[in-house]
């Protein structure tokens, strides 16, 4: 049994990351401050005799008594619509929590697991993206809050594994979805669903022909464990390949949830990138890793649980 510091560990992928390393006969320590996480996500974890939670804001020292053998840093705001409302805790908490966490794992001689994103690729002019691509990223538009503080993680991160030699890992995520998505986030996956279910049009932005490749999040996680266990230091794409356009995606929501909405266009999001999907070439060499769970059977019991949250009146 090892110990594990999980930083969001009460957002969406922290928690389907803590369950999974509790079930592995781990001892896990989530840290979360609640800006965009919720308690009911760690209901289960809080039941469980080797999990314990930290109310603290990692943008602020942290200091953790005993041995830990990795640091998972997934603390940041991840929905376009929170980082816009706190952007300021967004730079805060991919650069000062960034450093504070590996000051922990330097402390600790911790292997260190940062939470990338496909955002380090901006708008991108590579098609699909793969890890050699440097990105083509506006860092004075809104979205620079999120993309320029998670490159200055991984710069950070790539710091401390050349200067002291910290195992760092970075997992450079793509599209996520699943059960704990927060309602009303502005995510794709949660605006289409509860529209969908609640009978309203389905607000798709711009003319919809931008592409994303959507992930469940079993198939992320099993990817994080992987690459956690794994010598690799450089930068490892994690998502799902199959790549749609928002109007197809739309239509599968329809399908999977029965809902007869309407669509109904508005303004494209400033800088959203037109074309997203993972090169995971490497992933699959590295880890032997790659999603399983298509796109139909993950949303089965991602619609069970917003239809769940719209029925208890959240
Ligand atoms: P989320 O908002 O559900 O979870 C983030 C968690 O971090 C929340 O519980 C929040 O309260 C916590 N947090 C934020 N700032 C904090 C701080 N200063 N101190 C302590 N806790 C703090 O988002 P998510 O979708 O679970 O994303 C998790 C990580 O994965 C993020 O780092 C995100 O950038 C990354 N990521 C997610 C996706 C995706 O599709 N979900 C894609 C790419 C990258
Ligand atoms: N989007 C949309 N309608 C919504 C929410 C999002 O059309 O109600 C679009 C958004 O503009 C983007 C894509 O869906 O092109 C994915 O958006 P999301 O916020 O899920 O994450 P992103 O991939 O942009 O980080």
């Amino acid at each position: 049994m090892q110990r594990m510091v999980v930083t969001g560990g009460a957002g969406f992928i922290g928690s389907h990351l803590c369950d999974r390393l509790l079930a592995d006969g781990h001892e896990v320590l989530a840290v979360d401050n609640f800006i965009t996480g919720d308690r009911r996500n760690i209901e289960g974890a809080l039941r469980h005799p080797s999990f314990r939670l930290l109310e603290h804001d990692v943008s602020r020292p942290l200091f953790v008594e005993g041995p830990v053998h990795t640091v998972f840093h997934l603390a940041s705001p991840a929905s376009p619509a929170d980082y816009l409302a706190h952007p300021i805790q967004t730079l805060k908490v991919g650069s000062l929590g960034t450093h504070n966490t590996l000051g922990l794992a330097r402390a600790k001689g911790a292997a260190y697991f940062l939470a990338s994103t496909s955002e380090v690729y901006g708008d991108p002019l590579q098609h699909p993206q793969r890890e050699d691509y440097w990105g083509n990223v506006n860092p004075v538009g809104p979205r620079g809050v999120y993309d320029e503080a998670k490159r200055f993680g991984e710069a950070m991160a790539m710091a401390y594994h050349r200067t002291h030699g910290i195992r760092v890992r970075l997992g450079r995520f793509f599209n996520t979805y699943g059960p704990r998505m927060r309602l009303g986030d502005g995510r794709v996956v949660p605006a289409f669903l509860e529209q969908a279910l609640r009978g309203i049009p389905l607000t798709v932005h711009g003319d919809g022909e931008q592409t994303r490749s959507f992930c469940y999040v079993d198939d992320l996680v099993e990817g994080i464990v992987r690459l956690a266990a794994c010598g690799e230091s450089g930068p490892v794409n994690l998502g799902n390949p199959r790549e749609m356009t928002i109007l197809e995606f739309a239509r599968k929501i329809l399908a999977a949830t029965g809902s007869r909405s309407a669509l109904v266009h508005g303004e494209r999001m400033v800088d959203d990138p037109r074309v997203r999907r993972p090169d995971i070439g490497r992933a699959r060499t590295l880890l032997g890793w790659e999603p399983r769970v298509p796109l139909e059977e993950g949303l089965v019991p991602t619609v069970a649980y917003f239809r769940a949250r719209i029925a208890e009146g959240a």
